[in-house]
């Protein structure tokens, strides 16, 4: 198809695959995965060690994504954005405006920080490590908090507030940065503590979001 939408730079891409998401609303659906490189944020506990790699950096424009996309995986519609973080991308509207014109369901995976989210997109999962403006979570189709061992009473107090308050919250535990027997990433017992208390303190409303994908050894 041809476009109508003018697209002049070219983005950072780290990883550009076709998986299976494996985490909260979406787990078990086939998507294609376009991780941008950067974030403004420096998570210690980060698990995307790529995006700050700059050997796995590539600068490619919004054709060339299209054309790896529809080579990775030419029967999948359906694209999840994340990184590092997409918002802080220069130029991340007009990419989605063009990757919509192309025919994508798009999801994005964000911590809310570093730029404005744009319209078009399909589903917003935000991922809060700070505090954000109320119209940050009025976008947000879920909310997703990774929880370590031992979460602020911020974070704990949030959490919580906004099982009330929005619809779909999940909490997702921290890995504990080993491997086990299968090389497969350990969840920190007391971060899947923390998670669970959080679920039975809402009665349930709070669901718990692993990492699944990782379990069959996909990316
Ligand atoms: S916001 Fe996400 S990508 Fe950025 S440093 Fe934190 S965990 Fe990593």
């Amino acid at each position: 198809m041809t476009s109508q939408v003018d697209v002049p730079q070219s983005y950072p891409i780290c990883d550009l695959f076709a998986s299976i998401q494996g985490e909260a609303t979406w787990a078990g659906r086939a998507m294609l995965f376009l991780r941008f490189s950067g974030c403004p944020l420096s998570c210690p506990w980060c698990d995307e060690p790529r995006h700050k790699d700059p050997n796995a950096v590539r600068s490619l424009t919004a054709h060339a994504i299209l054309a790896e996309l529809r080579q990775a995986e030419p029967t999948l519609s359906a694209l999840l954005l994340t990184g590092g973080e997409p918002l802080a991308i220069p130029g991340l509207a007009q990419l989605v405006a063009f990757l919509k014109e192309q025919g994508y369901w798009l999801a994005m995976e964000t911590s809310g920080v570093g730029g404005t989210i744009p319209p078009g997109l399909d589903w917003i999962t935000l991922s809060p490590k700070t505090p954000l403006p109320e119209s940050v979570f009025a976008r947000a189709n879920e909310l997703k908090y990774v929880v370590g061992a031992t979460p602020t009473a911020r974070q704990s107090a949030e959490i919580q507030q906004r099982a009330r308050s929005h619809g779909t919250v999940w909490v997702q535990p921290q890995a504990d940065g080993t491997l086990n027997a299968a090389g497969q990433e350990q969840i920190n017992p007391l971060a899947l503590q923390q998670c669970l208390y959080h679920i039975k303190q809402s009665a349930g409303q709070i669901r718990l979001s692993l990492q699944t994908h990782k379990w069959v050894g996909l990316p």
